[in-house]
């Protein structure tokens, strides 16, 4: 007869590491989020946010009246590299820089990396592939590409420019 103790415990960290997708990045909390997003972890004890328990496990108890920042960014992330110890002052002073960035993201070029700019150059300078597809290859408008292949936009960025003639074969009068 086996005893009547239950189950066998199971060590709340291997639990807890068992829900989490380790990307190359981020470190992503897969089972129940909060209304906040936040990763919801019961140890058998308590219930915690899932970010501030991965916190915990790696470098021991968080200070009281301390909170747990993202450096990512990303409410679902357990990565301890992506986390840091703050305050509730540090906690605002984020939001609002993020904020600011927030505003500057929704423009069309943020979408780009410096690197998806030269390329984008490149492959529009050896020709073969026009603006729009382009565009759609890269989530943004033919404008942009347009303006990106001439250098008017990312012109600190290198990467060979191309002069796009509108009046294609006016200058051929005779
Ligand atoms: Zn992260």
């Amino acid at each position: 007869m086996p005893k009547s103790s239950g189950r066998p415990p199971v060590a709340p960290a291997s639990r807890f590491w068992s829900k989490v997708d380790k990307t190359d990045t981020c470190w992503l909390w897969t089972a129940g989020l909060d209304i906040s997003g936040y990763g919801r972890f019961f140890d058998g004890t308590k219930e915690s946010k899932a970010h501030r328990w991965a916190f915990q496990d790696d470098a021991g108890p968080i200070p009281s009246g301390a909170i747990v920042l993202h450096s990512c960014d990303e409410r679902m992330c357990v990565n301890p590299a992506h986390l840091r110890l703050g305050t509730h002052d540090d906690n605002m002073a984020d939001m609002r820089a993020r904020g600011r960035q927030a505003r500057g993201c929704r423009t069309n070029t943020a979408k780009l990396t410096a690197d998806d700019v030269v390329v984008i150059r490149e492959l529009f300078a050896a020709g073969g592939v026009s603006q729009a597809a382009l565009a759609r290859k890269y989530g943004v408008t033919s404008g942009l590409v347009s303006t990106i292949v001439r250098g008017e936009t990312w012109s600190h960025i290198g990467g060979p420019r191309t002069q796009v003639g509108r009046g294609k074969g006016s200058r051929s009068s005779g």
